[in-house]
């Protein structure tokens, strides 16, 4: 499992700086032929190039923060999150789940199936059942596409149908140099509510499925809505989902009878508190 981690962490070192946040000039009028050909781009993304695509926003987003360095942490965290996946329908995807030595509170999927959670995040928690939770979330993230989905909309509303095919299938051009930044700022603005609303409640039922107690999530929730909003840990969170406590109210009102139904299943506080502890 760190081989995997370490392979992104390696793909990190080994793109070249520019290709990080600089965006290449490109000359629209050469590479797009918008009329004929608009439709094209709209087609599904096959999974090796959603797998692809993800790698490299994967990297670009370790260049800004790197992983924990604590191997059993990691393992843990893998552990969990390749657990949870495998009650989905996408079991096949190269799950990969790291922990990002970063302060903020945060947690984001990348297509393909690579999940970070900072470790600010980390260390509010309280249980397994909070981990389950949160990254049950994102797992819907990638699961149902959402950042795949944005970014291709993105690209296709921008670049145009031809640059947009071109940017998804040339792994090398400029045009997909585009289209990561176009991924990478996704981050910083974040999804529809509804996707975020989704991913909440699809989260719960594969909490329930692992066997957690439902109530992880809701905990996390709870847990964030306590702090001071002002805090700046909690501005990227903020920025990118709605409040916690609309996301409580929407699950209340949509996930009540499953999450009563579950809330007996295990929380495994001491396994947390034993494998998730920071290195210091
Ligand atoms: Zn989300």
């Amino acid at each position: 499992m760190m081989r995997m981690l370490l392979a992104v962490v390696a793909l990190a070192a080994a793109l070249p700086a520019q290709a990080q946040f600089r965006l290449p000039s490109i000359d629209i009028n050469k590479i797009v032929d918008s009329a004929k050909n608009v439709g094209k781009a709209a087609k599904d993304i096959d999974q090796p190039e959603e797998i692809a695509i993800g790698r490299d926003l994967a990297a670009t987003l370790l260049g800004a923060a790197p992983l924990v360095n604590d191997a059993r942490m990691q393992r843990y965290v893998n552990n969990v999150g390749r657990w949870l996946a495998a009650q989905t329908e996408r079991s096949d995807l190269p799950w990969q789940f790291g922990v990002l030595d970063a302060p903020q509170l945060n947690a984001f999927a990348v297509p393909g199936g690579t999940i970070f959670i900072t470790r600010g995040l980390l260390e509010r928690m309280k249980s397994e059942a909070e981990l389950a939770g949160v990254l049950s979330h994102e797992i819907v993230h990638v699961l149902k596409k959402h950042h795949l989905k944005a970014i291709q909309k993105a690209a296709m509303s921008s670049l145009g149908g031809d640059a947009a095919a071109l940017a998804l299938k040339d792994r090398a051009g400029a045009a997909r140099d585009k289209l990561i930044s176009f991924g990478t700022e996704m981050y910083t603005r974040g999804l529809d509510k509804s996707d975020e609303f989704e991913a909440d409640r699809l989260g719960v039922v594969i909490a329930a499925r692992g066997g957690y107690d439902t109530y992880g999530l809701p905990a996390v929730l709870q847990t964030i809505q306590a702090m001071n909003a002002q805090d700046s840990g909690l501005a990227l969170m903020f920025k990118t989902h709605p409040a916690p406590g609309e996301r409580l109210d929407a699950l209340g009102e949509k996930m009540q009878p499953t999450l009563d139904r579950y809330s007996k299943q295990p929380q495994l506080v001491e396994r947390f508190a034993a494998e998730a502890r920071t290195a210091k």
